[in-house]
């Protein structure tokens, strides 16, 4: 990862152009101190370190960055692919070489940040080791990242869970049809104890029973695809959120319905899911979770940009997603039109549109080559 220097001795850094201001963009200037924002006002900076659309850092709501490990062609269903305990990911990262998974998952990461998203939360397999690898990967650079780790096995063992709890921000599993009863109601018994995030995929390639699940008091669930009204409405009023995976979903066959989720009043946020599966860019992500959303109906881009952007709450339940003074410094700039139209021109980004992407306020140059030569000439 190659990081710009300051373009000048200043301690405030600052960008201008359009800014996401809570409903919609105004024009002027966010400027930001160390890791904080300190300024958002109308005006153009004197000498901006970028210039276009500014939006928070995007938020990865749902990730599996230990799969980047798997590089070939993927064939075969849901249950071959993903699920513990043989599906081929886990296979494969059970003979991996733990410099290969750290690697693997850092190039992840590094994709994850020149395309605009400074936060994520993974689902980590492996147990504690897994977490430790996960760490390595992350080590110097500047993501926010939410770490849910999960027991080796399928079965619950109070040590192992008190040691994983120790060194995460909590839990994920595969899915509540994958355990025993008695044995998942432990496991978030002893989060909800430790006062941690517990998380769980529901509903995805079979509907599962919503009370059971929300029994388990999950931070948020992920996929949802074959709720009924009534399984949404639970969540609605449980107020647990739903991340959706469109380009997961459609990879088996399967579209999530994002206007009848909206309908039934669920919050939504969007995730890249198995990074094997799809590239971790919320840009791409976007775009397809616009289109799939106008398959089964009418969503406003602002709703899908939302979605990209609300994941932040579960490492921060103050931070908004807004430019404000006070909040992290974590902004995307985009070459692309503002005023009334940034939420359409940002459900057609491409990473090529990308500026300039700020994480807990350390400028990183969308134009790598530009900087790796720069680089280069001063040595
Ligand atoms: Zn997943």
């Amino acid at each position: 990862m190659v990081y710009a220097r300051p373009a000048h001795r200043e301690r405030v850094q600052r960008v201008s152009g359009w800014y996401l201001d809570g409903q919609r963009f105004r024009r002027g200037t966010v400027g930001w101190e160390d890791e904080v924002i300190v300024e958002a006002r109308a005006g153009r900076a004197r000498e901006p370190l970028a210039e276009g659309l500014i939006v928070p850092g995007l938020w990865n709501a749902h990730t599996h960055l230990g799969d980047a490990i798997v590089t070939q062609e993927l064939k075969g269903t849901i249950e071959e692919l993903v699920a513990p305990p043989h599906g081929l990911k886990h296979r494969v990262l059970a003979r991996a070489k733990d410099a290969a998974v750290i690697a693997a998952m850092r190039r992840a990461m590094a994709t994850m940040l020149r395309t605009g998203t400074t936060g994520f939360s993974d689902f980590r397999e492996g147990g504690l080791k897994g977490l430790k690898l996960m760490y390595a990967a992350v080590a110097a650079l500047p993501l926010q990242g939410v770490a849910l780790g999960r027991p080796a096995g399928l079965s619950y063992d109070s040590r192992e869970v008190a040691a994983i709890l120790r060194a995460s921000d909590g839990i994920a599993v595969s899915a509540y049809i994958d355990w025993s009863a008695g044995d998942i109601e432990k496991l978030a018994a002893d989060v909800r104890r430790a006062r941690k995030v517990f998380a769980i995929h529901c509903s995805e390639r079979v509907r599962e029973d919503i009370d059971q699940v929300l029994d388990l008091d999950p931070a948020f669930l992920v996929h949802m695809v074959q709720a009924t009204d009534g399984d949404l409405e639970r969540c609605a009023d449980a107020g647990v959120p739903i991340v959706v995976c469109p380009r997961s979903n459609a990879f088996f066959g399967l579209t999530p319905d994002i206007p009848r989720m909206l309908a039934a009043g669920v919050e939504l946020r969007l995730g890249t899911d198995n990074a094997m599966i799809n590239v971790p860019s919320m840009l791409r992500e976007i775009e397809f979770a616009y289109r799939v959303a106008r398959m089964k109906g009418e969503v406003p881009a602002k709703e899908i940009v939302g979605m990209a952007l609300r994941g932040r709450t579960l490492a921060d339940p103050k931070a908004t997603c807004s430019i404000r003074v006070g909040e992290r410094a974590d902004l995307l700039v985009l070459d692309l039109p503002g005023g009334a139209n940034g939420f359409a021109s940002l459900v057609r980004a491409t990473a090529s549109d990308v500026r300039l992407v700020v994480a807990g306020g350390r400028p990183w140059s969308g134009n790598t080559m530009q900087t790796e030569r720069k680089r280069t000439r001063r040595r």
